[in-house]
């Protein structure tokens, strides 16, 4: 399992929200170090042109205005998704250890902590370099992703799912069962919050369901998407837990998962 993280991401002084707040990347890189297994690769910042693929120059220009550290380490996090989607498609699964999350942002607005969609953009630039041609997001956040929906919505080969069912257990099924009814595709792409767990504003899933997530996300990737699949972090802010939730998901993800 690749980990694509900079150190940058440690910085929380580029905007004033909970996805900043300062050691809530830590809580989980602390985790993610217990494991061997677990391969840290330093992404490049992603280039205008990256940017655009989703987001029109007017906007690009806004928010490199409105806070240049913002802008630095927004363009980061599109960088390290970028990674992890080309990573992905070479077999290697891959997991972006980023912020800011990206699945509130469309084409020309944002909110909810999210400046660029680092989903749109990993996944349009497989596409515009003709290496798939239909891609599965999952996107298994508290918050519908309107964000990755907006991005993404003119690309008919995309399919996208936010689970919906307020039971963990039904949760868990309705992932499975989707799963099931779904078609092939070249890649799976995860937009992994973890805001939805028990000690977190959600309060539904418990740190074994992201586990079993994962493991669902593996077997899904493996059977109908080629075995290519990445995450990206989205949410999550209970940094007691964030930490182990994200091990638990990345843990069933890995090929040797049992
Ligand atoms: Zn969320």
């Amino acid at each position: 399992m690749n980990i694509i993280y900079h150190p940058e991401f440690l910085n929380s002084n580029y905007s004033q929200d909970p996805a900043a707040e300062k050691g809530r990347i830590l809580s989980i890189l602390e985790e993610l170090k217990k494991e061997d297994s677990f391969n840290f690769i330093e992404p490049e910042t992603a280039r205008r042109k990256d940017l655009n693929l989703i987001h029109p120059p007017e906007y690009i220009d806004k928010i490199y205005r409105r806070n240049k550290l913002l802008y630095q380490i927004a363009a980061l996090a599109a960088g390290a998704s970028l990674k992890a989607a080309e990573m992905a498609w070479k077999g290697e699964s891959s997991f972006a250890l980023i912020r800011p999350p990206g699945h509130h942002a469309s084409p020309s607005s944002s909110w909810g902590f999210c400046f660029f969609n680092n989903m749109g953009i990993a996944i349009e630039n497989l596409f515009k370099k003709n290496k798939i041609n239909s891609a599965f997001i999952l996107d298994f956040d508290l918050h519908i992703g309107d964000g990755n929906i907006n991005s993404l919505k003119s690309n008919s080969q995309v399919s996208i799912f936010n689970p919906k069912a307020r039971n963990r257990k039904k949760y868990l099924k309705e992932v499975k069962d989707t799963f099931k009814d779904a078609g092939e595709h070249d890649i799976l792409g995860v937009s992994a919050g973890f805001d939805e767990h028990i000690k977190d504003w959600g309060g539904k899933l418990t740190t074994e369901d992201y586990k079993d997530l994962g493991i669902l996300c593996r077997d899904f990737s493996d059977r109908k998407c080629k075995g290519r699949v990445f995450a990206l972090l989205e949410g999550g802010y209970n940094h007691q837990v964030l930490g182990q939730n994200v091990r638990a998901f990345l843990k069933g993800l890995q090929k040797d998962n049992t």
